[in-house]
């Protein structure tokens, strides 16, 4: 068989590694012992170095959730 023809007919290796995203979760927890917190852009993640199946991500809060409660905000009765 011609050297070309070969090489054409052998198979291709895909060369795409495999990489796993982060998973979006409203409440993260640690599925192994290597998994770990990290604070990176006002979210909280999860990476695990042994497990990449295991990296999470905090949903992000929304503004209105981020509101901090008062008594000013809250009630209309002020206490002072
Ligand atoms: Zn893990």
């Amino acid at each position: 068989m011609e050297p070309i023809a070969s090489s054409l007919l052998r198979p291709t290796v895909p060369l795409v590694e495999q990489v796993a995203g982060f998973k979006v979760k409203g409440r993260l927890r640690r599925r192994c012992k290597d998994c770990y917190f990290v604070i990176r852009q006002e979210r909280l993640y999860v990476i695990c170095k042994t497990h990449p199946r295991h990296k999470q991500m905090a949903m992000k809060q929304r503004d209105y959730k981020s509101w901090i409660l008062t008594h000013a905000t809250q009630s209309k009765v002020r206490p002072y």
